[in-house]
């Protein structure tokens, strides 16, 4: 590995604060407006449009009537950036994994291309990416995540689905990203 000279190399330096709210504004059940209640997630996520620090804002609906205080609703865009734990978004890894399976790019030259485009990218951190796009590859509905979704749909009354088409650049292959917003996908 070259030596490193100033800052990691994957140090990430956000460009841009967002705060993002839930897409619903209204009780499902109530209609009562939802009220702010706590910070769901906030972190900061490398994305090919920049380097943004990300806030998901938990809301709920403030009518004890109502009966669900404890049911929280979040961004699904926020959701929709990238993988929980992880802080590079999915149109990263679907462009690493353009690079590796269609390019055939080392990982030297994919972290140098991703550095390039403003990416600060160590080799590691390139090889954690083509992982990860690996990992989404395989995502699919295992016996133990039926079995969490059936708890959702216990506890919430149902699901709340969110869909998703990620596409690094115009004209290349679209991988579509479902998540559920109830629970901790
Ligand atoms: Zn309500």
């Amino acid at each position: 590995m070259k030596a490193r000279r100033g800052l990691p190399r994957n140090r990430l330096i956000p460009e841009k604060r967002i705060y993002f709210r839930p897409e619903l504004t209204h009780c499902p059940d109530c209609g009562t407006k939802l009220k702010r209640h706590h910070t769901a997630s906030h972190k900061i996520v490398a994305t090919l449009k920049g380097i943004l620090d990300v806030w998901n804002m938990a809301y709920h609906c403030p009518n004890e009537a109502c009966g669900k205080l404890e049911r929280y609703f979040r961004s699904a865009q926020a959701d929709a950036l990238c993988l929980k734990h992880t802080s590079y978004a999915y149109d990263v890894l679907v462009l690493v994994g353009e690079m590796r399976f269609k390019q055939h790019m080392t990982v030297t030259e994919i972290s140098e291309a991703l550095t390039q485009r403003a990416i600060p990218t160590s080799e590691r951190h390139a090889m954690r990416l083509y992982e990860w796009y690996l990992t989404l590859l395989r995502a699919s509905l295992t016996d133990d995540v039926k079995e969490d979704l059936k708890k959702i749909v216990k506890e919430h009354g149902g699901l709340l689905l969110s869909m998703d088409g990620v596409q690094p650049e115009k004209g290349n292959e679209t991988l579509y990203v479902v998540r559920e917003g109830f629970g901790r996908f």
